[in-house]
């Protein structure tokens, strides 16, 4: 069966070897997975996921009255927090998600990319979005990159035409560098024909799968006091019990198949030594 997701953090290190632009993104901060995604279906076929950003300034919900617009009740302080994810001996600090088999079924024919690779199999459709989900990597501060528009201001969203733009441009400049055919081989097939040659195609996962690690909310303790001013009802916070930390024991393998998964074995299994 073949690791699918360890042939896409395999390709994504001799990216950022390759391409100057990106090469200041340290690999062994990213950590690649898998999420499930119909080919079928609308959707991404990756994502960027951020785990780096401090936690956010303290803050709370509040409910007003209509009519009065007098503050009647707030929640609890609290911050949001990114959860700590150490996989090797450095703590990561993105995380890119494919989703399978969507991904692997992307064609260049049915995209609006395909004016930008013109004559190109459809396989340079894939190299596109692994170098987009790299480039939002900011390598100025951490989080996701910002977009700076003509008048020096910043986009309001993550893209902008430029981005897309600086994406093609990266993708053949990669390409012209000749990289080792071997390398690209995991982007060169569709699901159903790497199935037919590798008997399958597993990935890594988070146990407790579909859940990954996310932004959680942390409610202060001890509580702050109410700013000045404020004198209404608190009430406690109540959110769901998001995990603050992972490590390697959460990583599992998953057999992807066209409309489910199925868990394989932990990714990395512990070695037992006799004496
Ligand atoms: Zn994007």
């Amino acid at each position: 069966m073949i690791n699918y997701t360890d042939g896409l953090s395999r390709l994504m290190r001799d990216i950022v070897q390759r391409v100057p632009t990106l090469s200041f993104i340290d690999m062994n901060r990213v950590l690649v997975f898998a999420r499930s995604g119909r080919s079928d279906a609308e959707g991404a076929f990756a994502t960027c996921h951020c785990i780096c950003l401090p936690p956010s300034e303290p803050g709370y919900y509040f409910w007003r009255d209509r009519t009065t617009g007098r503050l009647t009740r707030r929640s609890q302080w609290f911050v949001t927090r990114s959860p700590e994810v150490q996989v090797g001996t450095k703590p990561i600090d993105y995380m890119v998600s494919f989703t399978l088999p969507r991904f692997c079924d992307q064609v260049l024919a049915r995209s609006r990319k395909q004016v930008h690779y013109k004559g190109q199999p459809n396989w340079v459709g894939k190299l596109d979005t692994i170098v987009h989900e790299l480039y939002h990597i900011d390598p100025a501060r951490p989080g996701i990159r910002r977009m700076e528009r003509a008048d020096g201001t910043y986009s309001a969203n993550c893209h902008g035409d430029r981005f897309f733009e600086d994406v093609v441009a990266m993708v053949h400049h990669y390409l012209e560098t000749k990289p080792d055919p071997a390398v690209l081989d995991v982007l060169r097939y569709h699901f159903d024909e790497l199935c037919g040659r590798s008997g399958g195609i597993a990935g890594l996962a988070f146990r407790g799968y579909p859940s990954y690690p996310q932004r959680y909310i942390q409610v202060l303790d001890p509580q702050p006091p109410s700013p000045d001013g404020v004198r209404c009802r608190v009430e406690p916070l109540t959110v769901p019990s998001l995990r603050a930390s992972y490590t390697a024991d959460d990583l599992v393998l998953r057999q992807f198949l066209r409309t489910a998964s199925r868990r394989l074995a932990p990714a990395h299994g512990r070695e037992v030594r006799a004496a």
